[in-house]
């Protein structure tokens, strides 16, 4: 269906970046934001900008009845959800399509599927792509059924709520005689938290690296992959560094599993950009979820591969076909992203308030993703990341090297950031090698790295 405005339902860096694809494209931009946001860059930028709430995300950027109102005030032709808030929520996209709207992302239906996990790691065994070992079905009440599913997979295991999400609704265990309880509490649990007390029963990988696949499907038949990106930099399940190509693993291999990846988006009637999302140990890739939505690190693929994922998000959701098969990618170089988050960089408290002075990095190989400028409040309401720094280069090298640079000429002052730890971790002997797993981070900050001594 043919839209002329798209009305951005998203707020900070991603509204910026949407309003920039939606301006390469001549599409007419709407901005909506909360009470606490009305000086934010997209807002001042966009062609029309209408406040639909208090700084409250319940009340704002997570009401789906507002934001539909806000749409139909000004005539916008389509939603773009940017991700978190209600970009994974089938029954908001069912409501856009519902009021005549379109939804840029996946059909609900696809998304429902993939926001229960046993029903997403089902349809992806059925398409061919590896998962981690264990069942694809929800666990039975039978204790000795169960045990026998846990006897066949070996400890450690891991059990997870199908509704689960943001790393809650996951349980490891190490010893098998904490089985049923174990069980039971995430049963518990997950029905308090989700509304869904199913469970089911995964192989626990003790050292992993977290890995994943770009695609793009554009509901005509084509769906392609991107390459992968490794975010093994973490702390508590939130990435703080990411990069494109994972060091260490053959291009030939993760072509072999972006190609799987993309036939299973065609099997599934995916549409729009997403995420395979694979834990990686030993050479082996294990699928653990799939996110419906552009992701945070998404201009590391972008540096790589020169395609602009919003740009295709939007002409996907305009029913154009893909105006590249596979084998028109081609892959050029190393990119890392470093997202700068307003928390302190050892303790990660919240840092909002003035950004009194903002100095954007630049020069060869450099990127900045940011709605921050000087003067500009940074508001304690909503997620941290107020800046994402990405630097390209010929090798990892290369774009370690302009990563520092980046970094050390940026300029952000009034609160604290993660650049200071970024910085630290460029020096790390582990973060140069490369290749390193999900605990790296972690790791370190225990044995006290960045402290002063
Ligand atoms: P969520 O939707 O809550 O983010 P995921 O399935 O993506 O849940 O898992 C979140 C994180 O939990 C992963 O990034 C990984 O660190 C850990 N995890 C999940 N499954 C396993 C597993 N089978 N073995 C080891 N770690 C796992």
């Amino acid at each position: 269906m043919a839209f002329s405005s798209v009305l951005i339902a998203n707020r900070g860096e991603i509204a910026l970046r949407i309003l920039r694809a939606c301006r390469d494209l001549g599409l007419r931009s709407i901005a909506v934001h909360s009470e606490a946001d009305k000086h934010l860059r997209h807002v001042q930028l966009a062609d029309q900008a209408l406040c639909i709430g208090p700084a409250a995300a319940s009340k704002s950027y997570l009401d789906g009845h507002e934001l539909l109102l806000a749409a139909h005030l000004t005539g916008a032709g389509a939603i773009h959800p940017g991700y978190g808030f209600l970009s994974e929520n089938a029954d908001f996209a069912e409501m856009v399509e519902q009021a005549g709207l379109v939804f840029i992302g996946p059909p609900a239906s696809a998304i429902r599927i993939m926001g229960d996990k046993v029903a997403a790691k089902r349809a992806m065994i059925a398409a061919g792509v590896p998962c981690v070992p264990g069942p694809d079905r929800p666990l039975p009440a039978d204790p000795a059924a169960i045990e026998a599913a846990a006897r066949a997979i070996g400890f450690p295991l891991i059990i997870k709520a199908s509704g689960g999400g943001g790393g809650r609704g996951m349980r490891i265990v190490l010893d098998p005689r904490h089985l049923h309880e174990a069980v039971e509490l995430t049963r518990e649990e997950a029905g308090r938290a989700f509304g869904n007390p199913q469970v089911y029963l995964e192989k626990f990988l003790e050292h992993p690296r977290h890995v994943e696949i770009q695609v793009l499907a554009d509901g005509h038949g084509s769906a392609v992959h991107l390459g992968a990106r490794d975010c093994s930099t973490q702390r508590r399940h939130q990435k703080l560094i990411e990069e494109s190509p994972p060091p260490g693993i053959a291009t030939a291999e993760i072509d072999r599993i972006g190609r799987r990846c993309a036939a299973a988006c065609l099997k599934i009637g995916y549409r729009g950009a997403g995420t395979f999302e694979f834990l990686y140990e030993n050479g082996e890739f294990f699928f653990i979820e799939m996110n419906t939505r552009v992701q945070v690190e998404h201009p590391v693929t972008e540096m790589v591969t020169g395609i602009d994922i919003v740009r295709e998000q939007l002409l996907i959701a305009l029913g154009r076909p893909l105006s590249f098969a596979q084998a028109d990618l081609h892959f050029s170089g190393h990119a890392i992203e470093c997202r700068v988050n307003a928390e302190d960089p050892f303790a990660f408290t919240p840092s909002p308030g003035t950004v009194s002075r903002f100095i954007a990095p630049g020069g060869p190989g450099v990127r900045v993703d940011s709605h921050l400028y000087s003067g500009y409040t940074v508001p304690p309401d909503y997620d941290s990341l107020v800046a994402k720094i990405i630097t390209h280069g010929d090798s990892r090298v290369q774009a370690m090297v302009r990563m520092r640079r980046a970094l050390l000429e940026t300029e952000i002052a009034g609160i604290r950031t993660t650049i200071p730890l970024h910085l630290k971790l460029l020096d790390e002997d582990g973060f140069i090698a490369g290749g390193f797993d999900i605990h790296h981070l972690e790791r370190l900050l225990s044995a006290g790295f960045g402290r002063p001594a």
